[in-house]
């Protein structure tokens, strides 16, 4: 059952569900209030639970605001751009032989003919954020595919807006977003498990929550890393 609360300017979706506690979350990448509550909670007590909430709610949005005003990148000098988690600075260096893109200690380069312009530039740098993301990803699937005794047909690496990765449990395809590449290394082996392990169990439910804890106890840690970040740095609407 979905409805609809206002706080002031403050607007919250509520679902009520089989659970036993209240979740309350702001949600990237434009700080939607969702509230979880369980069905049989009173609409008042949600109401005044949240209003003791709202100042966190607000702090949360402004992050999100914050962080959108990063963008849009121009892939120019001294822009930050975050690989694996760690912040780079970027750098172009005029080279005829480029295109290519090389970490250093703080400093992210491409290597490009300085014509180019930013679309060009971007393109560059996705594309080596997508080359990090498959080795990375292909690796730990290799991995977990033994552990889980699964067998994932396909990857891909899209740009997705609302979901760090799907899976088609049908066709064992694996989806994952090249925003991943951005974020600490545990939350892309943390999202890869996820997905495989719905290749086993379809639903959130205990059993799948139960397999998450015995084979990635550190799953909740990486899943509020992803949470609290922005899922992309592009400007939305
Ligand atoms: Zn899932």
């Amino acid at each position: 059952m979905l409805k609809q609360m206002q706080f002031g300017n403050i607007t919250a979706d509520v679902v009520l569900k089989d659970i036993k506690n209240v979740h309350l979350s702001v949600l990237p990448p434009i700080g939607k209030v969702r509230i979880s509550a369980p069905s049989h909670m009173n609409l008042d007590t949600i109401r005044v639970f949240t209003i003791s909430k709202l100042s966190w709610i607000k702090k949360q949005q402004r992050k999100f605001r914050d962080q959108e005003r990063e963008a849009p990148r121009e892939y120019l000098d001294r822009e930050s751009h975050s690989v694996w988690g760690k912040r780079y600075l970027l750098k172009v260096i005029e080279d005829e032989n480029g295109p290519r893109v090389e970490l250093r200690r703080n400093q992210i380069c491409v290597r490009a003919n300085q014509k180019l312009d930013k679309e060009e530039r971007q393109k560059i740098v996705e594309g080596w954020y997508r080359e990090q993301l498959k080795q990375n990803a292909v690796e730990l699937i290799a991995k977990w595919e033994k552990v889980i005794d699964v067998k994932v047909s396909r990857l891909f690496i899209q740009k997705m807006k609302t979901k760090w990765g799907g899976c088609n449990i049908a066709t064992k395809n694996v989806r994952l977003n090249l925003e991943l590449a951005k974020k600490p290394i545990e939350c892309l082996e943390y999202v890869v498990v996820h997905e495989l392990m719905h290749l086993i169990e379809k639903t959130h439910n205990h059993r799948f929550v139960a397999m998450m804890d015995k084979f990635l106890p550190k799953w909740r840690g990486c899943r509020s890393i992803l949470n609290e970040l922005p899922l992309e740095i592009r400007r939305w609407q």
